[in-house]
């Protein structure tokens, strides 16, 4: 056995052999190692020595796989007989010395140990030793104990009582008074700088809506002005007939009525008005149309000469009554976009001059009849003017208002 090892094991839990009351085979029960009863042994599978498990752990760390008897250490469970003979040892309490009279079974001993009223321990404000069975009453009473006021919640030694109580505590709850005022102050602080960031955001919101509303009021101010001026416009582009191809046309009323009077020839009469802008309406009956023969109509360049047959000159674009003649640049495509002829006399007519989308709309108030034909404006191009063309005597178209 190596003797400096040994001195070195730790004996927490060792049990000298005196303790152990009435005869036992003390060779069997005793640590090779630490020299004293086993405690929680194991044995070495090879020589079947028995050690504390707390002595050979700690050799084994110095001299690892090795037995104190020098052969190969493996473990092994404690052999049954020598777990029986310590199961039947009483023990006496390791507080003795204390005053713990008390033998314990083998089995038993730690869980006593741990408990046993008779060992040392530190009181908690004095910090003395005491029995652990007077513990208790002495740290009842004694001076140096915390506690804490009920009041104010603050920690204080028990010698210190009366003055907390009298001086400190009346301070401490002043302070938490302090405290509590502030902390409010902070919250009102708070929730005053919060009412006032909502009031400017509602107030600013308001202006924004009176600013918009303050734009819109402006813009249907214009809206309404450029109703006002398009009505006076529309008041004053009044169509009327304005020049005629031939006398054999006359124009009458000032310039509300054409009628033919001659002989039976084409011939073309134009209104008073250029078209460039705007969306142009024009009424005209028909209040005369010998056998409903013959009239065409549409508009125009302003450029292109006056003419006997208006509907075949370059630019014109427009509706005849003869079968189904639509005419798109002077050039006749019969019965475009469904165009079916069908025009009578007494036929109230709307021609509708569209120079924003470039196109003329005829509606017929008796057929309710609506055609459409747009217009090229690179061959017709603006200013457009409302042409007409009659053929019989007598025939008569009247602009209606
Ligand atoms: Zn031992
Ligand atoms: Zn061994
Ligand atoms: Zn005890
Ligand atoms: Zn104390
Ligand atoms: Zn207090």
């Amino acid at each position: 056995m190596n003797n400096d090892s040994n001195k070195s094991v730790e004996q927490c839990n060792s049990i000298a052999a005196d303790r152990v009351q009435g005869s036992f085979d003390e060779d069997l029960v005793t640590c090779s190692i630490c020299h004293m009863i086993l405690w929680k042994p194991v044995a070495c599978k090879t020589c079947e020595n028995s050690f504390c498990s707390d002595c050979i752990n700690q050799w084994q760390q110095k001299q690892p796989n090795k037995c104190p008897f020098t052969c190969h250490y493996e473990e092994r469970k404690c052999i049954g007989a020598i777990l029986k003979v310590l199961s039947r040892l009483q023990i006496n309490c390791c507080y003795m010395q204390n005053g713990c009279s008390v033998a314990v079974p083998y089995e038993g001993l730690e869980k006593h140990e741990q408990q046993c009223d008779y060992q040392f321990k530190k009181c908690e404000g004095c910090q003395r030793e005491l029995l652990l069975k007077d513990l208790a009453q002495h740290q009842e009473l004694c001076d140096q104990i915390d506690l804490k006021c009920s009041t104010c919640e603050t920690l204080f030694k028990r010698k210190d009582m009366k003055n907390h109580k009298e001086v400190q505590c009346l301070k401490q709850q002043l302070q938490q008074q302090k405290n509590q005022v502030q902390e409010l102050k902070l919250e009102f602080k708070q929730e005053i700088q919060q009412l006032k960031e909502t009031m400017e955001q509602k107030l600013k919101n308001q202006q924004d809506t009176i600013d918009q509303l303050h734009v819109k009021n402006e813009e249907m101010q214009e809206e309404c002005l450029n109703v006002i001026k398009k009505q006076i416009q529309l008041h004053m582009m009044q169509e009327t007939f304005d020049s005629i191809y031939s006398n054999t046309l006359k124009i009458e009323e000032h310039g509300l009525v054409v009628v033919l009077i001659d002989k039976r020839e084409h011939s073309e009469v134009r209104g008073r008005n250029s078209y460039s802008s705007g969306i142009n309406c024009i009424k005209f009956q028909i209040e005369k149309m010998l056998n409903n023969e013959w009239i065409s109509f549409g508009v125009l360049s302003q450029s292109t000469p006056m003419a006997s047959t208006s509907f075949s000159s370059p630019s014109f674009y427009g509706w005849g009554q003869c079968t189904t003649q639509t005419f798109l640049n002077g050039s006749n495509q019969n019965g475009y976009a469904g165009y079916d002829g069908d025009i009578k006399e007494n036929d109230l007519i709307e021609l509708i001059i569209n120079c924003e989308t470039n196109n003329i709309k005829l509606i017929n108030h008796r057929s309710t009849k609506r055609y459409e034909i747009p217009i090229d404006a690179s061959k017709c191009p603006f200013p457009w003017k409302l042409s007409v063309n009659l053929v019989n005597i007598d025939d008569r178209v009247r602009i209606v208002r």
